[in-house]
Parts: C-alpha cells; structure tokens; sequence
C-alpha cells in the first residue's frame, strides 16, 4: 500500500516515514501545493496530512485534494482539536485526525483502521445538480432514482456541464474540454451532441436542466 505524507517538519517527516514504512510505502510532499500534485496525479491508500504548512492552509490542501476528486482516506495531524476545528475538518472532507503530539502506536493503528474501511463507505464517486447524479466510475446519470445509459461522449459532456453548474459555457470551451483537438470548424458537434443528451436526461421529464443561453452557449442550472 502507498501512502502519501505532506508534512513541512523535516524530522517529523523522517521520523513518521521510517516507521510506516516498515508496512507501506511512503512518499513524502514538504509543501501543500505539492502535496495536492501529487494526490492528483498518483493513486494513494492514504493520505496523511500536516495542517500547518509553509505555504498554503492544510484545510485549503485538504479540500483541493478532495475537489479534485481524490477518494484516499486522509488523516490529518493537527496541533489543536477543537470542536470548531474538528467540524472544519469533517467539512473539509478529512476522515479522522490526530492531534500533536501522538504516540506511533497511535497512529499505526489509526493508518490501520482508515485503510481496513471498505472503499464504499468513503466519499462515493458523484456529481450531481439538481434532480440529476453522475456516477463518475460507472460513468451513469440518474434522476431521481431513474439511470439513464449514455454514451461516453455524452456523459463527458454532461460531467462537463454538471461541473460547472450555474455557469454559462461556451461551445468553444466545450469542445477544448470535452472533444481533444482542433475541432474549431466543427462547433456544430457540440450542439448534435447537446440534441442527443437532451433525448436522453430532459425530454421524457417535466423539469429541462440544459439550457441554452442565446449566443452564448449551455448552461445546466446549479
Ligand atoms: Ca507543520
């Protein structure tokens, strides 16, 4: 198993490091913005995370990871515990926290339980906006309980739109996100695919969620 540990404090980091790695592997991240890098872009068991980092709040680095929609559990290490801050915590989409100083038995077992959990009972995996939910690993959409199949070219679209619910998107920043490449002459497959996946998520349905916003482009309704 992999764990990640952004932690600032040198020899904290060392110290933690040579003790979970006589289980795990552990790769260490000094900075907050690093910390979220590397959550992006590799797959962790578990994150363990200081709060107090040199360049960015660990609550801030510990809601980036999540909104970027990191699943690992995350442990965070914390020099006060207060109701407050523990609710900030939970808020921010932390699983548990220890607070400074701890013991390693301590934590071992805490790294333990976190990773024992079934990976169901964490954050699940969706989007959702109104009436509507996107399973993001099974790659559905439902409303209300009703799941819809859509082609993947759909549902990238819909996911696309369903991110940034509320707001206006362009046909241009449409097919920069959703389609590869130099498309720039083909700003009418937006709109055909637009067509399909209002078959399929608005027509059979009183409530319509995409909206067209005359001469600007699509927009799904926060
Ligand atoms: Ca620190």
């Amino acid at each position: 198993m992999k764990l990640l540990l952004i932690e600032d404090d040198f020899e904290i980091a060392i110290t933690l490091k040579e003790e979970l790695e006589k289980n795990y592997i552990v790769k260490i991240s000094a900075t907050g913005e690093d910390g979220e890098y590397q959550a992006e872009i590799n797959d962790y068991d578990l994150i363990l995370l200081d709060l107090g980092l040199p360049d960015k709040d660990g609550l801030e680095v510990c809601r980036n990871i999540r909104k970027s929609g990191v699943r690992a559990p995350i442990l965070v290490l914390t020099g006060q515990a207060d109701l407050k801050m523990k609710v900030s915590l939970l808020d921010a989409g932390a699983d548990d926290y220890l607070t400074k100083p701890f013991k390693l038995e301590e934590l071992m077992a805490r790294v333990r339980a976190l990773l024992r959990r079934p990976k169901e009972t964490l954050l699940s995996n969706t989007l959702s906006t109104s009436d509507l939910t996107l399973d993001l690993d099974k790659k559905t959409a439902k409303r209300e309980t009703q799941l819809i199949a859509l082609r993947k070219k759909e549902f990238y679209l819909l996911e696309y739109l369903v991110r940034n619910a509320g707001n206006v998107v362009s046909r241009g920043m449409i097919l920069d996100n959703v389609w590869d490449n130099d498309c720039d002459s083909l700003t009418n497959i937006v709109d055909v695919h637009i067509n399909y996946l209002r078959d399929r998520i608005d027509k059979p349905y009183d409530k319509k969620l995409i909206k067209t916003v005359h001469g600007l482009g699509y927009k799904i309704e926060a």
